[in-house]
């Protein structure tokens, strides 16, 4: 079964329900406003209203109301602009979070829209050509719509899916592809909306859109902030490598000193960094001095790693863990009361970090310093600020 023909719905129609596709703004024609227009003009208010509405939605606590009632009734072009004002709003929050959050909820909608049954398989299609992920419907065995995906694009985005039915080894590999239901094939789209999403943000504001933007949206930026904190990691602040666990410490050690460290070891590195808040370039850096070190190669696993789970990335693996590959150094553990010494007490590196963070914050209030008024060891050369 092919894409039998035209989508039966207008065009406009249409890219209000994906409005994240290119051609969306085409679509509008002489509707569509410079940015500018859409910060200021009464015209755009709608549109600003319900860009808000979309951003706190993604933003909002645990268990918070279902999302308000008003988007679907609005009309095609306020909805369209509400996802561009909401993509400004997030580029001006402090912090990967936010966006990472937005983007992960505007591909959950999506899913939901996919998986409606009123949506046809021709627009499935559509959208996911749209987002570069071409495939067509065929049926099943028993007559099933399913979406057969090729091998290395199933690989490329099935890892971020937390649902352990994702993994390669429970999927019916056919001539290289793999033939998903629709709500697998949705899941996997959603993937591939987060990614582009979180790749195209913050975007670049210049200083008059900025302000426009600031002074209007005031109330906005205050809730959103106390939604969603810049931070990232457990501890918050700069990443401070004088209080890694000495597991973590050995492995950047014998990276720089250019000795083999094997798979769980890396990854067990790339992941605590992420965790703890280091950015790509100094994760990158870490691993600089491996015997097989190719940059590219390095870039790619990383961004897998953080970019897993929407975002959020995996998590290292516990001391358990550790200690069966091999990988412990507690021996090497000077810290105040040896908190590498009781398994009972210390089950996880990130909490090594965790308490080492909290013990230096209550010895020394001002930011920065070590107790006694050393500064910080730095986490090196590529280290986010
Ligand atoms: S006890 Fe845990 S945190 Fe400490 S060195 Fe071993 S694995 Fe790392």
């Amino acid at each position: 079964m092919g894409v039998p023909g035209p989508v039966p719905v207008t065009r406009r129609a249409l890219y209000a329900r994906y409005p994240f596709l290119p051609g969306a703004e085409l679509a509008l024609g002489g509707l569509s406003p410079t940015s500018q227009e859409l910060v200021s003009s009464p015209v755009h208010a709608l549109a600003r209203s319900l860009g808000r509405e979309r951003v706190l939605w993604a933003l909002r606590p645990p268990g918070a109301a279902p999302p308000p009632e008003e988007a679907p009734a609005a009309d095609e072009v306020s909805r369209v602009l509400s996802f561009q004002y909401a993509a400004l709003l997030v580029s001006l929050l402090p912090g990967s979070v936010p966006a990472r959050r937005w983007a992960r909820s505007e591909a959950l909608s999506l899913e939901a829209t996919l998986n409606d049954p009123s949506t046809g398989a021709e627009e499935v299609a559509w959208v996911a050509a749209g987002l570069g992920e071409e495939a067509s419907p065929e049926r099943g065995p028993r007559g099933e719509e399913v979406w057969p995906v090729p091998l290395v694009r199933y690989l490329a985005l099935a890892p971020q899916v937390k649902d352990r039915s994702y993994r390669l080894v429970h999927q019916p590999l056919h001539r290289g592809s793999m033939a998903l239901p629709r709500d697998r094939f949705a899941r996997l789209l959603g993937e591939r909306l987060t990614e582009t999403l979180t790749d195209r943000l913050p975007l670049a504001l210049d200083g008059e859109l900025k302000e426009a933007l600031l002074s209007r949206e005031d109330a906005f930026l205050q809730e959103a902030r106390a939604r969603a904190p810049a931070r990232e990691g457990p501890a918050g602040g700069p990443v401070d490598a004088g209080r890694f666990p000495p597991c973590m410490s050995a492995l950047q050690e014998g990276l720089a000193r250019g000795e083999h460290v094997g798979h769980l070891g890396r990854f067990a590195l790339a992941s605590f960094l992420h965790k703890v808040g280091m950015g790509p370039d100094g994760i990158v850096d870490a691993f600089r001095g491996a015997p097989d070190f190719k940059e590219e190669v390095t870039r790619y696993q990383v961004e897998q790693i953080r970019r897993h789970d929407g975002g959020e990335g995996y998590t290292p693996p516990e001391c358990a863990t550790m200690i069966t590959a091999g990988l412990c150094r507690r021996e090497k553990d000077n810290s105040r009361g040896r908190l590498c010494a009781d398994p009972a007490l210390l089950k996880h590196p990130l909490n090594y970090y965790r308490r080492r963070r909290r013990e230096g914050r209550e010895a020394s209030p001002a930011a920065g310093k070590e107790a006694g008024g050393a500064p910080a060891r730095s986490a090196g050369p590529g280290t986010p600020p």
